[in-house]
């Protein structure tokens, strides 16, 4: 499942860059996808998933590529009348600092909810949730609950078992969807969902600003720094290539 959605999500992203589209385009895009693969996973039936079960975004960090949060904020900017696009701003600017103050051990390591997980226990932005949310399948929900109840008492070793086919099939276009990014010259690495949604509503049109190469997320929370902007591609010296030759 893995290399078939890496080698389809890679001729997609490929032709939505040529398309010039909106960024929700990209994400019903890359959604219908990822949804052909999760039809196909064996482990479908035993799915325990269900609407307003929300242990899962209590308590895992999620992380998604520059498209993804330039989505969510096109969809808040689109959808949310200014108080509660008030609001939403202050939860994910509480979220990144308190994310922010754990990086640097200066609060408990304890897990944050995520900045759009809406107060009826329903996720905010279920339309355009970026695609890991919706490639985890849990197998049984009272795990994913005692999982919870140990992560707020600092335990975080809890394992739940989960639809592994749809973590594959998820995990290769997540992947692709990076490669080709970083492939044409754009930020294509992992950030924290609540920072980098924060970091995308600051600048209007901000697809637009991303595809022209400017530096959005400087300010978001970098998981995964694995290419430029976040790091720097130094080239090896010259003097490394060269064959060692010294004198006996
Ligand atoms: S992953 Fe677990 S907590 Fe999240 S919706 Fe599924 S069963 Fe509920
Ligand atoms: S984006 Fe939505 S589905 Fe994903 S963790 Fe946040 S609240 Fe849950």
């Amino acid at each position: 499942m893995f290399h078939q959605a890496s080698h389809d999500g890679r001729r997609l992203v490929e032709g939505l860059l040529c398309q010039n589209g909106e960024s929700l385009d990209w994400i019903d895009d890359l959604r219908q996808l990822q949804a052909k693969y999760l039809e196909k996973s064996p482990q479908r039936a035993q799915r325990d998933c269900s609407a307003g079960c929300p242990a899962c975004c209590m308590t895992a960090q999620v992380d998604a590529t520059p498209i993804e949060a330039i989505a969510v904020s096109e969809y808040l900017r689109n959808y949310l009348d200014t108080d509660d696009l008030f609001n939403v701003k202050n939860r994910l600017t509480r979220v990144t600092k308190l994310r922010i103050a754990q990086i640097n051990a200066q609060a408990p390591q304890r897990p944050l909810a995520c900045g759009l997980l809406g107060l009826d226990g329903k996720c905010s932005i279920y339309p355009v949730r970026p695609i890991i949310c919706s490639g985890v399948f849990s197998l049984n929900q009272n795990e994913c609950a005692k999982a919870e109840r140990e992560a707020q008492a600092g335990d975080f070793s809890q394992s739940i078992p989960l639809d592994q086919e749809a973590i594959q099939a998820t995990g290769g276009i997540s992947g692709t969807l990076q490669r080709v990014l970083v492939e044409h010259g754009l930020d294509g690495n992992l950030y924290e969902l609540s920072s980098a949604v924060l970091a995308a509503l600051q600048v209007p049109d901000c697809l637009e600003h991303y595809l022209n190469k400017e530096d959005i997320f400087q300010n978001a929370i970098c998981t995964d720094p694995h290419s430029p902007p976040r790091k720097r591609i130094v080239p090896k010296p010259k003097f490394l290539n060269r064959r060692a030759s010294r004198p006996a």
